[in-house]
């Protein structure tokens, strides 16, 4: 039998760095955390998930069921850490350190597989995939696995804190997410003659510019949200103008009202300017994960928890999306910053996390699910 301790933990975390796999295509990373869990007699839940792992320890005719989530995603990014264990998937990397998330639920479910006896309900550990893609919870959800959880528990690693710090906050924790695609056309004609055409390169350039406004002129100085125009393309030498241009990008709001009030001026900048330069226009909106909202009961136990043996810190909330809040919604929830002293902040070629945060991260998932099914 495994023992939990650092060196078997970090060469764990290694593993899944060195063998990164992108959204929905998880396969070697699920196989090793089934063989894992599997070799220590923990029970593997069927799944229709063609990605990602549902296993269980505990009784749930003994007490609640809860459930413990990590993400096991990496990202599309070429690494630059320089680290011995560096990513041996060309453009594919652990920059957010999911790495780290599914390496914790790991160590916990071997220390909460020792002490099942003991346990007064039922931990449910999901090792979720397609994180990054914001489609992974969706999935977990209409598989089922959560239909009988009353509470679900998750952290994200925190470069800027340090490690033994966590950062726990009531309420919204990460934003709301909203994608957009934006494509003007009009008329393609010779660099030298616009007059010929109707250029949509610098109604794109004109619309991008106003589109700061939103932020800038329209949200609430208390409130706080991003705007941000990621990627542009039109055209495709010096002197043609092209019949369509487009560009792309995202918006951050961590209220339903900052997040429609937004939508909508976007909607009114870009359907205006469209008229005024007499061009077409398709906007694609995709909805992103609401905001992170953690309850405040369980954030209360769980915080109370932390303190016992770990610093708790009040993050300031982060722009960035989560898909735990998919859960969240669905049923009481709590998630939390966890130090890891990075490197680089996430998504970052040069991200990393500090290994010595590990073991804290297992003792956090082990002491808080054994706790939430003495209380909830
Ligand atoms: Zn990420
Ligand atoms: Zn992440």
């Amino acid at each position: 039998m495994m023992t939990n301790n650092l060196s078997e933990l970090v060469a764990w975390r290694h593993h899944f760095h060195q063998h990164p796999e992108v959204s929905n295509f998880e396969f070697e990373t699920t196989a090793y955390i089934k063989q894992l869990l599997s070799s220590w007699g923990v029970r593997l839940v069927p799944t229709t998930l063609t990605t990602g792992v549902i296993a269980e320890v505990g009784d749930a005719s003994k007490g609640p069921t809860i459930a413990l989530r990590a993400d096991i995603d990496a990202l599309p990014i070429t690494e630059a850490t320089g680290a011995t264990y560096t990513s041996v998937n060309t453009g594919v990397m652990h920059a957010c350190g999911h790495d780290f998330h599914q390496t914790a639920l790991l160590g916990s479910a071997f220390e909460l597989k020792q002490n099942e006896a003991e346990l007064q309900g039922l931990i449910r550990f999901i090792f979720q995939p397609a994180e990054e893609t914001h489609t992974g919870a969706d999935d977990v959800i209409a598989a089922g696995h959560i239909d009988d959880v009353q509470a679900i528990v998750g952290f994200h690693n925190k470069p800027d804190l340090q490690v033994g710090e966590v950062g726990i906050l009531k309420g919204g924790l990460m934003a709301a997410v909203d994608q957009f695609k934006v494509t003007f056309t009009g008329i393609g004609t010779h660099a030298a003659m616009p007059q010929l055409g109707n250029d949509p390169i610098v109604a794109l350039s004109t619309t991008i510019s106003t589109l700061q406004t939103i932020v800038a002129r329209n949200v609430d100085p208390q409130q706080t949200a991003v705007v941000s125009v990621t990627h542009i393309a039109g055209g495709s030498t010096w002197n043609v103008l092209p019949e369509s241009a487009w560009f792309e990008g995202t918006i951050r709001t961590f209220t339903n009202e900052t997040r429609a009030l937004s939508k909508q001026r976007f909607y009114d900048i870009v359907n205006g300017q469209a008229q005024a330069f007499g061009l077409k226009v398709v906007i694609d909106w995709s909805k992103g994960p609401d905001v992170t909202e953690n309850d405040p009961v369980l954030t209360e136990i769980v915080s109370d928890e932390t303190s016992k043996f770990l610093k708790v810190v009040k993050p300031a909330p982060s722009n960035a999306g989560e898909d735990f809040a998919t859960f969240s919604q669905k049923i009481p929830g709590v998630f939390v910053f966890f130090g890891s002293h990075g490197t680089a902040d996430w998504h970052h070629p040069d991200f990393d996390v500090d290994d010595a945060a590990l073991p804290l991260a297992v003792e956090w998932y082990t002491r808080i699910a054994t706790r939430l099914l003495r209380e909830i």
